[in-house]
Parts: structure tokens; C-alpha cells; sequence
């Protein structure tokens, strides 16, 4: 009972950018508001490996109304209220779970992965997406401004300088 999409991707990038370029290196600078290198930032100052990065389209407004056009063909929306999104969404991250399940710990890139694991990953991740916007936009959850507050909040909480190469929780720190 979902559409998935799996060439696209969930468009974060336009979502949470300030630059005008769309650089994440921009994007870090410009948030923690310091003259940091992008370089310096990770590995104690080596370059760091090129990273992935999703395409600008469809943004998350795109994804939003494209499953609202799929449930209102469907006469669906009358089973969509929240709970029943969340529980539907929390029923697709079991199904990702499942692809991980007994594989040990995974490589970053899925190197040992075939073509069709990869493909049954993106449209398991993508259900968990699309579910997840649709939960917000039936929550009045204005979701690419609430990632923007919540990250400036992440900020706050998790001060680079402090807590730099460690994961301990933010109760676990003095200052
Ligand atoms: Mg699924």
C-alpha cells in the first residue's frame, strides 16, 4: 500500500542548505558561524573521502504532494490519520531492518551488497520516507523548518568544541 520511488531522493539537501550554492562545506561553515575548513573539521585536518549526496529533486514538498495525489486517487485518506501513518511507518523500518537483520556489522556504501539487496534497501527506506511526510503533513508538522529548528537546537546541545571524536550523550558532559 505504498508508492516508492527509488531513483529519487528525499531532498534534504534543499531543505536544510543556507548557501546559495547548495555546498554542505558552505552549509556547516555558515550554521556553527566559525571560519572552520571543511577539511579540519573531520580526520585531524586530512581531506576527507568524497561524500554521497542526494539530487536537489523532488524536495520534500514534491514527496508530500505526490503521496497525497496517490492517496486521493485511492480513496485512502480515510485510513491515513496519524496513528495509522505511524504505525504503518514504524512497519517499514522493521522491513529494513529485516535486509540488515544477521548480515553482522554492514560497510558504509554496502560494498557487498548486490544491485537487487541495493534496490530493496531504497524502496524500504523510501516507504519509511514517504510515510514519514505524510505523518507530518497530517500533524501540521512543517517538516524541512522543523528539521532546520531542531538541528540548530542539536547545536546547542552537542557544541562542537566539546564534544569533538566522542558519543557520549549531552548529560554526560561538564562543562
Ligand atoms: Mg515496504
Amino acid at each position: 500500500m505504498m508508492a516508492t520511488n527509488g531513483k529519487h531522493a528525499c531532498g534534504f539537501k534543499e531543505a536544510v542548505s543556507v548557501s546559495s550554492n547548495g555546498n554542505k562545506e558552505d552549509f556547516a561553515k555558515s550554521q556553527n558561524g566559525t571560519e572552520t575548513e571543511p577539511s579540519k573539521m573531520r580526520n585531524g585536518g586530512r581531506v576527507p573521502p568524497e561524500r554521497f549526496t542526494f539530487s536537489p529533486r523532488p524536495t520534500i514538498e514534491d514527496i508530500r504532494r505526490m503521496q497525497a495525489e496517490f492517496t486521493d486517487e485511492r480513496d485512502w485518506n480515510k485510513f491515513h490519520q496519524p496513528r495509522n501513518l505511524l504505525m504503518a511507518m514504524v512497519g517499514e523500518v522493521g522491513e529494513v531492518a529485516e535486509l540488515f537483520q544477521w548480515r553482522g556489522e554492514v560497510a558504509e556504501g554496502l560494498p557487498d551488497w548486490t544491485e537487487p539487496e541495493r534496490e530493496q534497501l531504497a524502496h524500504e527506506l523510501s516507504d519509511v520516507f514517504i510515510y514519514l511526510v505524510e505523518l507530518a503533513e497530517k500533524c501540521r508538522v512543517d517538516l524541512p523548518q522543523a528539521v532546520i529548528r531542531k538541528m540548530a537546537l542539536n547545536r546547542l546541545k552537542y557544541p562542537a568544541s566539546k564534544v569533538h571524536g566522542s558519543a557520549k550523550k549531552y548529560t554526560e558532559y561538564t562543562d
